[in-house]
């Protein structure tokens, strides 16, 4: 791996500042982030798609209101490469696939690209009036549900009859002109060759835009087996993954798999041991965890826990999800992560559990720094933790920018629209005034630390200790050490980068 590999990456949606990728070139190009990141997480509104911001693709063409080619060659330019979102589990009710599909009906090239439920379940349960499957319990009873119900849409052949297909996500289905119009994330039938053809498609296009870490947005519900929990099946899952690193090999693309599962379940360990890049969950909500408790014990333990295993990450602070919750299970008591919740529920965030069962919530929905009380210094020293991570940091822009819940966004939404609350959108113009800002001066000071100094490398012996309020993370490469020395007792913290043998001090940053 390269120093590069290690290197700050930006998140944002393709209109996120300036209204458009063009908007987000410029504040890259700016003096004041010269430096500061080395890569560039762009999400999936890049393409041509409809719901959920994004992740219900209709095809991988540019969506050429928000981006162009042009764009990205101002970010080649600069330097910055790119992670991109390949979509594998499912495409858009407005996909060429799709409307093939609900045009031609029977005689569709697609009519297998897409999973038909009847024929998924056919003699595994009782058709019902309402002209679906209904599965038997024993069918069903270990199967992992994102929403109430089962997770279908009934579609309208030309012969006029409805037709039940798998949708995992969201839908959005009304009346117009007396016709009935719906929209979904269609899930994908991995078992069609054509679908296979056409992942093979999609990873060439990315690789074509600059892409060099491909997110494998909720691959785990790609395979469907009637009996199994339909998430993160096995081995089927690990048999995807495999095939489709295969593809991605082919165009130099590294995968990083996306998937929420607790601590205590491993998953996160058996991506890394396959050799994939994996996501650390873990960071955001234990980072908070270590402010209330005071305490760096967690953090230091989860440090070392990557460094001996040699695990991969890629982490962050907030991001376009919520702050995972579900995910601590296993590695903080649940009582603590309750606790974690009524804070941040507290200072505002806003809860949705995963489908009417309220024993755990999923994720919170917040900005990172409203997650924080709003509060600077804590902002700088959850920043300054994750620069000290083992992994990729990964910074969501409104976090740099100190963004605060935006509660407004959210009531637009409506229903499902929670996950505004951290996805404001900000004008060229909101961001020089909050350029001036003094936490976010400081973010970039740190950022750019990360990125230009040498220590920060994946060949780096990393170490973590904790002791009372305190925490030391420390780096080791050559002749060059980095140290952050922090107190979760009142948020102050030190970083010094040395040469052992000249006694150089390259960089130093303290918070008294
Ligand atoms: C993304 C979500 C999205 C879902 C469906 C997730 O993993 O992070 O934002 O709703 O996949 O595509």
């Amino acid at each position: 791996m390269t120093k590069h590999d290690w290197g700050p990456m930006l998140n944002t949606y393709p209109d996120s500042v300036g209204g458009r990728l063009s908007g987000l070139a410029a504040m890259l190009e700016r003096e004041e982030l010269k430096d500061a990141f080395t890569s560039l997480y762009i999400l999936p509104s890049l393409y041509h798609s409809d719901l959920d911001r994004g992740f219900c693709v209709m095809d991988y063409d540019l969506n050429e209101e928000l981006a162009q080619q042009d764009d990205l060659e101002r970010l080649r330019a600069l330097g910055i490469g790119l992670k991109l979102d390949f979509v594998l589990n499912h495409a858009s009710v407005m996909s060429p696939q799709f409307q093939d599909l609900l045009a031609k009906g029977e005689a569709s090239g697609y009519r297998d690209f897409f999973i038909d439920w009847n024929r998924f379940w056919e003699g595994c349960g009782e058709m019902t009036a309402d002209g679906y499957i209904q599965p038997e319990p024993r069918y069903i009873e270990n199967m992992f549900f994102r929403k109430p119900g089962l997770p279908i849409l009934m579609v309208r052949f030309p012969d006029g009859r409805e037709i039940p297909y798998w949708n995992t996500f969201y839908q959005k289905v009304w009346e117009e002109n007396g016709e009935r119009k719906y929209l979904g994330q269609m899930d994908l039938n991995i078992r069609s060759p054509r679908v296979w053809e056409f992942y093979e498609q999609t990873l060439a296009r990315l690789a074509g835009y600059g892409a060099k870490i491909i997110r494998l947005d909720a691959f785990a519900y790609a395979p469907k087996t009637p009996g199994k929990k339909n998430f993160m099946n096995e081995p089927e899952t690990w048999e995807v993954l495999e095939r489709v690193r295969a593809l991605a090999d082919r165009y130099g693309l590294r995968l990083l798999p996306e998937i929420h599962a607790s601590y205590g379940e491993g998953v996160y360990r058996e991506i890394a041991g396959r050799g994939y890049a994996t996501y650390d969950f873990f960071l955001p909500g234990l980072i908070i965890d270590a402010m209330e408790h005071r305490t760096g014990e967690y953090l230091a333990r989860w440090a070392r826990e990557l460094v001996e295993s040699r695990i991969s990450t890629v982490n962050m602070l907030g991001c376009h999800d919520g702050i995972p919750m579900l995910d601590l299970k296993g590695l903080l008591s649940d009582e603590r992560i309750e606790g974690l919740i009524d804070v941040l529920v507290a200072r505002g965030g806003y809860v949705k559990n995963l489908h009417g069962a309220k024993n755990m919530y999923y994720q919170v929905n917040a900005t990172y720094y409203s997650a924080l009380g709003e509060d600077d210094r804590k902002m700088l020293l959850a920043r300054a933790v994750q620069l000290f991570m083992p992994g990729k940091p990964q910074v969501w822009y409104l976090d740099l920018f100190a963004g605060r819940n935006d509660y407004a966004a959210m009531e637009r939404a409506g229903k499902d629209g929670h996950k505004e609350i951290n996805r404001t959108n900000l004008s060229a113009g909101d961001v020089g005034e909050r350029l001036a800002l003094d936490v976010v001066q400081k973010q970039l000071s740190l950022l750019r630390m990360r990125s230009t100094c040498g220590v920060f490398s994946p060949e780096a012996a990393i170490s973590a200790q904790a002791e009372g309020s305190r925490l030391a993370l420390q780096w080791e490469r050559g002749d060059e050490t980095a140290l952050l020395d922090a107190d979760f007792s009142d948020s102050s913290f030190r970083i010094a980068i040395r040469n052992r043998n000249t006694g150089e001090t390259a960089f130093e940053f303290i918070q008294a």
